[in-house]
């Protein structure tokens, strides 16, 4: 299978977001320049009115008050309005002004990250822990936003009409004060003790629908949660116009009465992956496109195969073929092959939601060294699961909204099984490790398990490793070649390990010991330091750095022949230097060899 992701929301999609900084004063400017995204410093009013319409959101380094005035000739809708969040002048408030629902609450949470500062929440639904509609990962949302979450907020009585029997997320459930019945097709109206609130007549709604419904979008105080559920198979002949294509699919989708913001992906055949109407298509409507071999496709089961299909393509069938099998297992074909004069499409209903696991490096320690994807894997996860410090690592990116799973040190195959578990069942599942995911962690875990969970969506989001974070708090100590060890002989037999560490020392590495020593295993790094004495000058830098990124960060520098193991902890990286490496003035040097000899 092939997939081509030109999907607007997700991971990348959140990296590259449009966030514009723009500060008025130095210490405002200083703030500025410690978060990652565009800077602007001097004219506030004129550069917010010139990028309005260009960015998703602006960090605003100034009073609210400055913010308001600036931003109120410009306020349309929420909508299309970019997020505001404004940063006092001291750097300890991050305050979002409008969009908290549409990225501000979320922005302001990591811009106070970022800066160690506090973020002041001030919409409704977070401050109160009820569940926010418009932002519930999964789901588009459409009508009474507003009546629904102010009934949902004065304790009003909510039905929830869930034909599909969609997966909802529990909380929802406890707003409607029913247990959690995701199961139920239908939670009927509960106990009526504070149906005498509701009694302006009428009943307050939320109803869990792919289909398109004009009287529920346009009634009070109801609600429809639109699942992405549905798969449109797509079959073209070549150069198909993407507005006809376009224009047949919104046939299909009004005949059926299906809601467009339930399509998930666009499928077709391997053949048509860089077809241009297809492509365009699926930019247009900001979802993936997935291709699959014909001979995949000629095995699905379809109401409507063509022989004429079959001789040109290879597969009896495209548009029905292609979405029934995107759609996964027990997905049913809810609208068949419809025809214009150069495409076919056909749509398929999943069976349940498409689950993914993100395995994500947080880095090692502060927000800063975190990067901005890795945030967006976290936010926009349902559930996140990790060892516990990790967990707390990003807490400053959790809410309400996630199912949230501390878990234990030592049981990392538990952990990544119900990571996959959830995934596999649907969920979009955050597995958090420090560092980088693949060094020493779980990624590696998690896809040697993959198969037992019949292989739902993986992607790894790298972190910065430890030896990296240690390294630039060094200098440059890996300038030039440069091997990472562990020293835990807990899964690795210590003879291997010291093969690896004669292997490093004979290659005149740079190497980088993780896992150095703990309260049971101290006699790993001093046997590793004699083995690389053996083949290194007694003045080769060395050096453990401790916490690194984090408050509590320690370093000591020495050479191999002063150097004292019993200073390191399980929290150290330990960096030992080739013959080449050099102390210059405190900074642990490698060189590349780029400096011309004098
Ligand atoms: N995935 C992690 C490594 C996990 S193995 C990464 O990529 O960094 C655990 C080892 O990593 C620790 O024993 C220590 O050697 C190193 N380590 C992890 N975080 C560290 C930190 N903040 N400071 C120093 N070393 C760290």
């Amino acid at each position: 299978m092939n997939v081509t992701d030109t999907n607007s929301g997700g991971t990348n999609a959140a990296t590259a977001s449009r966030v514009l900084c723009i500060s008025l004063t130095s210490a405002g400017h200083r703030h500025a320049a410690l978060l990652p995204y565009r800077g602007s410093h001097g004219d506030l009013v004129e550069t917010i009115r010139s990028e309005w319409s260009e960015v998703d959101a602006f960090v605003l380094f100034c009073a609210t008050g400055i913010a308001v005035r600036s931003i109120a000739s410009l306020l349309a809708t929420k909508s299309i309005d970019p997020a505001v969040v404004c940063v006092d002048e001291s750097g300890r408030w991050v305050v979002p002004l409008i969009g908290g629902h549409h990225g501000a609450n979320t922005l302001a949470r990591e811009v106070a990250a970022l800066l160690g500062a506090t973020a002041v929440i001030t919409t409704a639904t977070d401050s109160s822990g009820v569940v926010s509609l418009d932002t519930l990962p999964g789901f588009a949302v459409r009508g009474d936003v507003a009546g629904v979450t102010r009934a949902m907020l004065d304790g009003e009585s909510v039905s929830i009409h869930n034909p599909l029997n969609w997966p909802v997320p529990p909380e929802l459930l406890t707003a409607a004060g029913s247990s959690p019945l995701t199961k139920a097709p239908e939670v009927a109206p509960t106990a009526t003790s504070n149906l005498a609130e509701a009694a302006e007549g009428t009943p307050v709604r939320i109803v869990v629908s792919d289909s398109y419904r004009a009287e529920d979008v346009q009634a009070e105080r109801t609600v429809t949660l639109v699942p992405r559920s549905l798969v449109v198979g797509i079959g073209s002949s070549s150069g198909a116009p993407v507005d006809e294509i376009n224009d047949l699919l919104v046939r299909a989708l009004r005949d059926a009465s299906l809601d467009i913001g339930a399509i998930t992906a666009l499928a077709t055949v391997d053949l048509k992956a860089h077809e241009p109407g297809i492509v365009e298509l699926a930019i247009r409507l900001g979802v993936a496109m997935v291709t699959f071999p014909a001979s995949v496709l000629n095995d699905v089961d379809v109401p409507n195969p063509s022989a004429a299909v079959s001789a040109a393509v290879g597969t009896g069938s495209v548009a029905e073929a292609a979405a029934l099998h995107a759609a996964g297992p027990k997905s049913t074909l809810v609208v068949t092959k419809q025809r214009s004069t150069m495409s076919t499409v056909a749509i398929a209903r999943r069976a349940k939601p498409a689950g993914e696991l993100r395995v994500v490096g947080l880095g090692p320690g502060s927000a800063l060294h975190r990067t901005p994807a890795a945030s967006a894997a976290v936010r926009s996860a349902d559930v996140v699961i990790g060892y516990s410090p990790y967990v707390d690592q990003c807490a400053d990116l959790l809410d309400a909204r996630h199912d949230v799973r501390r878990r234990p040190i030592g049981a990392e195959e538990l952990r990544c099984r119900e990571a996959l578990e959830c995934a596999a069942d649907g969920a979009c599942v955050t597995l958090v490790c420090s560092g980088d995911a693949g060094v020493y962690a779980m990624a590696s875990l998690v896809f040697e398990l993959a198969p037992e969970y019949g292989w739902p969506p993986i992607e790894v989001v790298p972190g910065v490793t430890a030896a990296l974070a240690a390294a630039a708090v060094l200098g440059a100590p890996l300038g030039h070649d440069h091997a990472s060890i562990s020293l835990s002989d807990l899964m690795t037999p210590w003879t291997v390990i010291e093969d690896r560490v004669h292997a490093a020392a004979i290659g005149d590495f740079v190497v980088t010991f993780y896992n150095p020593r703990s309260l049971k295993r101290t006699h790993q790094l001093e046997t590793a330091l004699a083995i690389l004495r053996q083949h290194r000058p007694p003045t080769t830098p060395i050096a453990a750095v401790t916490d690194v990124g984090r408050s509590t960060q320690r370093v000591v520098r020495s050479t191999l022949a002063e150097f004292d193991p019993t200073i390191v902890d399980m929290l150290t990286c330990v960096v030992v230097g080739s013959s080449n490496s050099v102390w210059s003035s405190e900074r642990f040097v490698t060189p590349r060899g780029y400096r011309s000899p004098c």
